[in-house]
């Protein structure tokens, strides 16, 4: 047989090489202020335009590249970072591999100006596909700039593989923040379609740490210092009060590279133990520094894993001294930080006054079988309070879309004995007068009966689906009633939650929310929607933000639709809640009055149901 193994070609080993490394214009984002940094710049600034995906350009003040170097960076495995792989375990510099320009080459229209402090001119290499289109001399200050352009353009199934432009916005500030965090002597500056999201001026940690997260981080920020022989610990920890619901703010540098690490993580959850609520994660900035010869970065092609060789005693030393400054500052939740109940109140509870439970003594759920055996007629004298108000009719509604697979059609009310008449017209239900007709289980379920048998509902999946479709119906004809805040509300926010919110503005307005002013970092709020008491706009708009954030939407994502999801999982009824009769049977009505009742936004079953047949087999 013919021999059959041949080499690839360059450009086509590059495009291979770039599937690791270029998965999304973030990872561009990053490879090109990594090399900034190497570069020895002071001073960065990254624009991008339609999240990157139109153009992604990094310039820096750094040492730049003579003409030679300059051709040669868009090879592959062309470094000036390592010499040798021992070079691999002393390492001061974020690159070494050599391919991200040759990876990023291979798949973007790529423009590189660079020039050296002490030459005159600099030099302009234009490259398409990794084909070299012109190299000029030109006039350019000191440094380097890059644009990249078109990713993915030859690469359509990776281009359509790209998420809406919040979600990779999302993903390019991720890794700005990382970058960002790990070198606050270096000022940065990012700008999106024109306008400034970060501006970053050199400074010392906490204040980096502030202009990205807001200027509400500072009060939380709690310092870890420690310097051990194999390890020295530095940064901050958030206390535990300000704890998110969302993993978010979790920074772990180690020699300045961002690096994610599920084992460290879980010392300093250790050692907030105990003082999170269930659910919340701790947020932390910290910057490990190890002798490099104790690790191994080039376990994968985007650095973010690194291989410790002492990672227990690390472990160790990490959750002993994030403990020590969570007592040192004297962390415990105190009284002042716990809201005041009273002053959260929905207003729409305050008019009603104190919501109360009221418990009847002498509904017995396991009772009713007894005496709907006995007879009809006991059933109406024994149970008045819980008679069933007649206006409800989504039975009749459910059981025509089962009743498909369904011939047994009656209430299950009045499934009796054998005697009892089985064929009872569907509409023929109503010559018993009927019990309440729902009861609550474990504050999570409510139960109901429906002709064919018995009906249980997930309370919040359901109301989620009800007031989704709600806020969807809203948004899309754009008339959601506001009511007037008699003060307006203030809220802050980091710069990239803004971000969001902007993109979001006018979904929101349509939903019934009126902003007085959206600026750098708090928007100020004077209408909500009617169904949105004020206590609770600041939650909801965090949930959104972070439902934004961490959204993995398919192509079809769309904002509206996003927010009337996060919205109504954030209104919707929740576990736990415990329900009158009328709101029980509000709940199912509503349920069934939706186009999709049996779903939940999040395509979460929202109901079960089970015939009498089923029943009857569960009792042979
Ligand atoms: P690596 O960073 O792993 O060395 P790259 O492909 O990212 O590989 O870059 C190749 C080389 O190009 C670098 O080693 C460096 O010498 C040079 N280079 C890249 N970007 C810059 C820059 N912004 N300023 C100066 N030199 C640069
Ligand atoms: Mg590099």
């Amino acid at each position: 047989m013919a021999d059959i193994i041949q080499l690839l070609p360059d450009h086509v080993a590059n495009q291979i090489a770039a599937g690791e490394v270029v998965q999304r214009p973030a990872s561009v984002v990053k490879e090109l202020l990594e090399n900034a940094i190497d570069a020895g710049a002071t001073h960065i600034k990254l624009i991008l335009k339609d999240a990157g995906k139109t153009l992604i350009q990094v310039i820096d003040n750094g040492k730049g590249m003579s003409v030679t170097d300059a051709r040669l960076s868009f090879e592959r495995h062309a470094t000036s970072k390592i010499k040798s792989a021992d070079d691999l375990f002393q390492l001061n510099t974020k690159g070494f591999r050599g391919e991200a320009l040759a990876s990023i080459a291979a798949i973007a229209h790529v423009e590189l100006k660079t020039k050296q402090e002490q030459d005159e001119v600099g030099t302009c290499i234009v490259i398409e596909g990794s084909e070299v289109q012109s190299q000029d001399v030109v006039v350019t200050p000191k440094g380097t700039s890059l644009s990249v352009k078109n990713l993915f353009f030859n690469i359509p199934a990776r281009r359509n593989f790209l998420k809406s432009n919040p979600v990779e916005t999302r993903h390019i500030i991720d890794e700005f923040h990382r970058v960002a965090l790990a070198h606050p002597s270096i000022g940065f500056v990012m700008y999106h379609n024109g306008s400034e999201v970060f501006n970053l001026p050199v400074s010392n940690y906490r204040q980096r740490i502030v202009n990205i997260f807001g200027a509400k981080t500072n009060e939380k920020l709690v310092p870890v210092e420690e310097d051990t022989e194999v390890l020295k610990i530095s940064g901050f920890v958030g206390k535990p009060e300000f704890a998110k619901k969302t993993r978010g703010e979790q920074f772990f540098f180690v020699n300045d590279r961002f690096i994610k690490s599920a084992y460290l993580n879980h010392a300093i959850g250790s050692a907030f133990d105990g003082l999170l609520k269930d659910g919340a994660h701790a947020s932390y900035f910290l910057n490990l520094t190890v002798n490099p010869q104790t690790i191994d970065i080039n376990i994968h092609p985007t650095k973010t894993e690194i291989k410790f060789d002492d990672e227990h005693t690390l472990y160790a030393i990490l959750r002993s001294a994030v403990k020590h400054s969570l007592g040192q500052f004297n962390i415990a939740p105190v009284l002042d930080f716990e809201r005041d109940a009273n002053l959260d109140t929905p207003y729409s509870y305050q008019q009603k006054g104190t919501p109360s439970v009221t418990v009847d003594s002498n509904f017995n759920p396991f009772a009713e079988e007894k005496t709907v055996s006995n007879t009809s007629s006991t059933v109406s004298s024994s149970n008045t309070s819980f008679k069933k108000t007649p206006a409800a009719n989504w039975e009749n509604l459910y059981v025509g879309l089962e009743s498909k697979g369904n011939n047994i059609q009656q209430d299950f009310s009045e499934v009796h004995f054998e005697s009892e008449q089985q064929n009872a017209s569907i509409f023929e239900d109503k010559k018993i007068e009927q019990k309440q007709s729902t009861y609550q289980f474990h504050n999570k379920y409510v139960v109901s009966t429906i002709k064919s048998g018995l009906l249980l509902i997930d309370q919040n999946r359901a109301h989620q689906r009800v007031l989704y479709e709600d806020f969807l119906k809203h948004i899309t004809v754009k008339e959601g009633m506001s009511q007037q805040l008699l003060f307006p509300l203030e809220l802050h926010f980091s710069p990239q939650e803004i971000e969001i919110i902007k993109q979001l503005q006018s979904d929101l307005e349509h939903t019934g929310f009126v902003f007085q002013k959206i600026e750098k970092e708090h928007v100020e709020i004077t209408g909500v929607p009617v169904m949105v008491p004020e206590s609770e706009v600041s939650i909801i708009l965090e949930q959104l933000i972070s439902d934004v954030e961490n959204e993995v939407p398919d192509s079809n994502f769309s904002a509206t639709d996003l927010l009337a999801k996060s919205m109504a999982k954030s209104l919707a009824i929740k576990t736990g809640q415990s329900l009158t009769a009328v709101e029980q049977e509000h709940l199912v009505n509503s349920l069934f009055a939706c186009k999709a009742p049996s779903v939940s936004p999040t395509n979460r079953t929202t109901f079960v149901t089970m015939t009498v047949d089923e029943l009857d087999k569960k009792f042979v």
